[in-house]
């Protein structure tokens, strides 16, 4: 769903039955809140619900995959912004201004995607190896095989679960309960925890 959709569906969005992400118990609904989503050519007000579990009484929100935790750009940009660099070898400025987003932004982005780098390798690879058992090859330098890992998990993942999949960013949210990009030190990765799949957002 792109945000503009989401964004139309207000408050009425509906949000598939979701496992609490500690102890796998069901989720029952627990209000939302608002937050924004820039997803150029626009920045929409977007109403994230939260479920609770009854069980260890968290609450948890229940981001949609179009987004990552604590970040206003849709996982979209940021992953073409990450790759532009990675794989373009552009420099930040002027991918800043082809994504159309501040410069301090993708600064941001870029610090936490490299210190962020060895855990997303480990995620992506664990993920990849269970689900076919064969190995992965990666690149010696650590931002460029954090992106062919995750490559190689979307490509197998497609393999075994088809067009469902959706997309290359999208998954990568999915997979990481949205902290590809957090500071969590340990995100609820599906190929490590071997939890169930993070049902797909709306
Ligand atoms: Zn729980």
């Amino acid at each position: 769903m792109s945000a503009s959709s989401y964004a139309a569906a207000g408050q009425q969005i509906a949000v598939p039955p979701q496992r609490c992400p500690i102890c796998r118990r069901a989720l029952t609904g627990w209000g939302g809140y608002w937050r924004w989503v820039r997803a150029p050519p626009g920045e929409w007000p977007i109403w994230i619900r939260r479920g609770r579990c009854s069980a260890c009484r968290r609450t948890h929100a229940l981001l949609p995959d179009l987004l990552l935790a604590q970040r206003l750009d849709a996982v979209e940009v940021i992953g073409r912004g990450l790759a532009l660099k990675v794989a373009g070898g552009l420099g930040l400025r002027p991918i800043a201004e082809q994504l159309g987003v501040p410069h301090t932004t993708i600064r941001s982005w870029w610090r936490r995607f490299r210190a962020r780098a060895p855990t997303l390798v480990a995620g992506c690879a664990a993920l990849a190896v269970r689900l076919t058992g064969a190995s992965v090859q990666l690149a010696p330098d650590r931002e460029r095989a954090a992106l062919e890992a995750l490559g190689v998990a979307w490509d197998r993942t497609r393999a075994r679960f088809g067009g469902r999949v959706g997309g290359l960013w999208p998954f990568w949210s999915r997979i990481s309960g949205g902290q590809a990009l957090g500071t969590n030190t340990s995100p609820p990765w599906a190929g490590l925890a071997g939890a169930g799949w993070m049902g797909p957002s709306p």
